[in-house]
Formats: structure tokens, sequence, C-alpha cells
């Protein structure tokens, strides 16, 4: 038995229960390790679905080159969906993006376009100004512009909602989902709900993020906008695939506590995953006081901990940040907050 090409090795990855970070919850946290995907993260079923879905619309023609803002996860679905289905890529990244990750898209023949981090949105030389300019500039250019184009929480809608409600044989009771263009949470919490109106959507956020004050208030303030260290998720604007009517709550996480919780689960659980998948945990530890016995709990593992080498897997890096300083984050520590 074989596959045709890579791409459809994308999805059915596994549920996997968490038996130490969690263990002093009520109920049952199970993961749902999004790293098996080829391109080790979750993005990839919504690159191959917003290609899907331009193709049958007549966005992206044969030969076509697709543009991007992003170095990260999306990037890489994209690209390598690219490469099977005869594309090319021009991605838009900022000088702080690490290296690695540029180079990870450049193997797949990637073209990076990398822009400087520290101008305003509007200034010509920012990574969306030159990716909306290549739109206009390139010859046949599609941008796939994953925070607005609904095919990324279709996606999720389709293939990651149905399998966890598979998986868990409609026991789930509570999602729980590290928010940053939305399309996660919202495709697969929207599918889950249609199946159970009780499950709960659980968002987490990060402090220097508007998700959860808007979510809460409805206002969108520039207030709670400041720069932050963990990757992933949190937005300083509202996605049009964030949808809060399908999210009951969002709980913000710490950089620091979400860089621990990360590396806690690489050491307890034996799990290498990406620092969206420690903010998830830690955030669920800051609310799972309310859980009850005989919950069932999904947290979505993002990513891959390769990713992040130079960061919460670099002591000296937790050290610059004053991370490594205070005594020892345990999920008891959290709870007694
Ligand atoms: N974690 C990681 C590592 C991600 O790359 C992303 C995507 N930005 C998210 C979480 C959030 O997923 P979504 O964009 O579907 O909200």
């Amino acid at each position: 038995m074989w596959y045709n090409n890579i791409l459809e090795t994308i999805g059915n990855t596994p549920l996997v229960k968490l038996n130490k970070v969690t263990k002093h919850l009520k109920g049952t946290v199970l993961a749902k390790i999004e790293t098996t995907n080829p391109g080790n993260s979750i993005k990839d079923r919504m690159a191959i679905k917003m290609i899907e879905d331009a193709e049958e619309a007549g966005l992206l023609k044969p030969g076509g080159t697709i543009i991007e803002g992003t170095s990260g996860n999306t990037g890489m679905g994209l690209a390598m969906a690219a490469v099977v289905k005869g594309y090319k890529c021009i991605f838009t990244t900022t000088d702080k993006q690490s290296k690695e990750k540029i180079d990870a898209l450049r193997a797949f023949g990637a073209e990076v376009i990398v822009c400087p981090t520290n101008v305003d949105p509007e200034d010509p030389r920012s990574y969306y100004s030159v990716s909306s300019r290549l739109v206009k500039e390139v010859p046949n250019a599609w941008k796939a512009n994953q925070y607005d184009n609904l095919s990324n929480a279709q996606a999720h809608y389709e293939q990651t909602g149905p399998e966890i409600w598979a998986q868990t044989e409609g026991k789930i009771t509570h999602l729980v989902v590290g928010v940053g263009t939305g399309g996660t949470i919202s495709g697969a919490g929207r599918y889950l709900r249609e199946q159970n109106p009780n499950i709960k959507i659980w968002g987490i956020d990060t402090y220097g993020s508007v998700f959860k004050k808007y979510k809460e208030t409805g206002v969108l303030d520039k207030a709670e906008i400041y720069p932050y260290i963990t990757e992933g998720i949190g937005e300083d604007f509202i996605p049009a695939n964030v949808d809060f009517e399908v999210i009951d709550l969002f709980e913000k996480v710490t950089d620091k506590d979400a860089a621990l919780m990360t590396r806690e689960l690489a050491r307890q659980e034996g799990i290498f995953a990406g620092n969206s998948a420690g903010s998830a945990i830690a955030g669920l530890l800051q609310l799972g006081k309310s859980l009850k016995e005989d919950d069932l709990v999904v947290v979505i593992f993002h990513d891959h901990g390769s990713r992040y080498m130079g960061k919460m897997y670099n002591e000296d890096w937790l050290r610059e940040r004053g991370f490594l300083k205070d005594k020892k984050l345990t999920a008891q520590s959290i709870l007694q907050k």
C-alpha cells in the first residue's frame, strides 16, 4: 500500500493521553499531535485546502505563483504543496525570523524575501506591503492570505473536527486551542458544536494580543498590543477566520509559562512540541479547576519542537530572558496561582 504523493499523508494525526503534566486535573487530557503531518505542523491541512479551493475558483492557474507573508508553518505547507502541484512560491518574512526557518522554506525551492521588522505595516518595505505589491507585479500570482481566506477554517471543519469526533467516539467535552489566524479553533470547534452543542471551546491567547479583550468587550483595545515572545498565537488585529460565536472564552498565558511548559512536555511526556502546545497546556491548567472526573479534553499541539531549538530548547535563550531564574514551573504552581 502506498500514497501517490506526500500530500496524501496529511491528516489522521494521533490523539495521545497526557499522563504527567496534567495529572492534578480532574478528567482525561488528550493531545492531538499534528507533528506527524509531512510538514510537521497542522498548517499542512489548510495550505492544501486554500490551494485546492483557489484552483477550483480559477484564482490559481497551472504554473502560477503562490505568494504569502509567512516564515512559518503555513509557508512550509504551501511550499510542499507547490512542489507537488508545480507552482512557484514567493514568501515575504521579517528579519526577526530565525535563519533555520527561512532555510527550511528555501529547501523546497521557495523564494524568501526578508523585510525589515521595525517598520509600520503601511511602509512600502514591510512584509505586508511587499507581498501585496508582488501579487500585482508577478504574472499569474495568487496570494493565499491565511488570515482572511475562509478555506483555512473550512479545512479544520472538514478534517480536524471530524477526526477528533471519531477518535473520541463523540465523548469529547472540551476543545482547547491556541489561536492565531483562528482557523483551527473556528473550523474544528464549529464541527464539534454541531455534533454536540454542550462541548466547551476554549481559545488560548497570549499577553500582547487582542483576542481575549475583544471577546469580552467587543472592542479592539490598542492598549492590549505590545511585543511578545510566544510564537504562532495572538494577533494585533481580528482575522476573518476567528469565529467568536464558536469560542466560549479566551485565556491568556505569559511568554514564560508557555516556554517553560513547552519544555515540560518533552521532559515529562516525551512529546517534542512547539511553543503553542506549551501555551495551550499552561492555559488549560489555569482554567482546569472547573473540570470534572469524566471530562474528556482535547488539546491541539500545532507543531514540532525542532522549530524552536534556538529558543525555549536553548538554556542560554531562557536565561537571557530571565525565564530560568525563579523556581521551577510545575503543574501545581500554575494551579495554585
Ligand atoms: N501554533 C502554531 C505553532 C502556529 O503556527 C499557529 C498558526 N499561526 C497556531 C498555533 C494557531 O493556529 P491558527 O492559525 O489555526 O489559529
